[in-house]
């Protein structure tokens, strides 16, 4: 049987994909031969390449709107720093609200001055702070839409006239939003898209081509746009392998349909963590994210206990992260709802036995 897979990264893709995957690797579109040992220039990868771009463009609903997709490599860790290389010329404003945004910020230092408009550093990162100011003078706004390691996750995103900035890592694909108030948005593949390998940059043309130094060419995202996202070799398994995920998504309905899925997910977890007296939630209520949840056992004495029964039902991937400690679900769009049902169950059980 497998398993009941809430790993944070690296993490659950659709199975029916992982099967069309493997085959694709043996024997790819009848060709013979396999996906991975042919050309990326050849007709057959330069068309996974224009559909998986496409695709997700239609997805966020940014087609015809002036965006490009590009798959690139590097990871999210690389679009820290392409990020302030394409965009920063004097200073930019950035909203601290875990890891993944300290690390943005420092890499975006290097290239001038950041504004750090607000942190929730103080609370361990527990919570999105509200109502701070975006100055009006810097280059861009960046900000992190679902901080992966904490469980939280932006509800809502400030109005700014000024580019809009948004790592969309462990979120994007989960929730509906108006894409097209952001200006640039990335997301490594491997938490909600494809394997790791690969990351998404969605990037509306007109901002770019503004700051005053030069950029080497992989660094550059006019030239990658310029080459259709193959400037050099793409990540070709992992390209494939999102595309079919996007295809899979798109035949389910797209965000709107796996939003519902999601939230269902969500209020099926977070109704138990609220409702079990043995277990608390990690993140402030109003913040938390459908994708991570992050909570605690209330009586770490019952630790082994409880560790031994969720592996024992098959589930897989449930520690937090170090920084956090106690549990981390991440119910990505893969996760179906009866893994989050078999967490549950064992939550209960839990209470029952102690
Ligand atoms: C995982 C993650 C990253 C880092 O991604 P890499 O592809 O490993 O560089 C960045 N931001 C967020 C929000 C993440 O969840």
């Amino acid at each position: 049987m497998r398993k009941h897979n809430f790993s944070a990264g690296p993490c659950i893709l659709p199975q029916e994909v992982m099967k069309k995957a493997s085959d694709a690797v043996l024997n790819f579109n009848d060709l013979n031969l396999s996906l991975i040992e042919i050309s990326h220039r050849s007709k057959d990868f330069v068309e996974v390449m224009e559909n998986a771009r496409s695709l997700a463009l239609e997805l966020l609903g940014l087609q015809g709107k002036g965006y490009q997709a590009l798959f690139l490599q590097g990871g999210a860790s690389t679009e820290f720093l392409m990020v302030a290389y394409n965009l920063l010329n004097k200073k930019a404003a950035y909203l601290n609200t875990g890891t993944w945004s300290d690390k943005s910020i420092k890499e975006a230092r290097l290239f001038g001055e950041v504004i750090e408009v607000a942190s929730s550093k103080d609370a361990n990162f527990n919570y999105i702070p509200k109502n701070y100011t975006v100055p009006g003078d810097v280059d861009y706004f960046h900000c992190t839409s679902n901080n992966t390691i904490f469980g939280t996750s932006l509800k809502s995103f400030p109005e700014v006239n000024v580019p809009l900035v948004c790592d969309m890592s462990s979120d994007i694909f989960s929730r509906e939003m108006d894409f097209s108030k952001f200006d640039l948005i990335y997301a490594g593949a491997q938490k909600n898209m494809g394997p790791a390998g690969t990351t998404l940059v969605v990037v509306k043309e007109d901002i770019l081509g503004k700051v005053e130094r030069k950029i080497p060419s992989m660094m550059d995202y006019k030239v990658h746009i310029s080459k259709d996202s193959m400037f050099n070799t793409p990540s070709v398994f992992a390209v494939y392998v999102s595309m079919l995920t996007l295809e899979w998504l798109k035949d389910l309905g797209g965000i709107a349909a796996i939003e519902k899925v999601n939230d269902k997910k969500g209020d099926l977890l977070y109704t138990e963590i609220d409702r079990n007296p043995l277990f608390k939630g990690f993140a402030a209520t109003e913040d938390r994210s459908n994708m991570n949840a992050t909570f605690n056992l209330t009586d770490d004495s019952l630790k082994e206990s409880f560790d031994t029964m969720w592996k024992e039902a098959g589930i897989n991937g449930l520690n937090g992260h170090r920084s956090v400690g106690g549990y981390r679900a991440s119910m990505y769009n893969a996760l179906p709802l009866e893994s989050v049902q078999v967490l549950v169950d064992v939550m209960k059980e839990l209470e029952r036995k102690a």
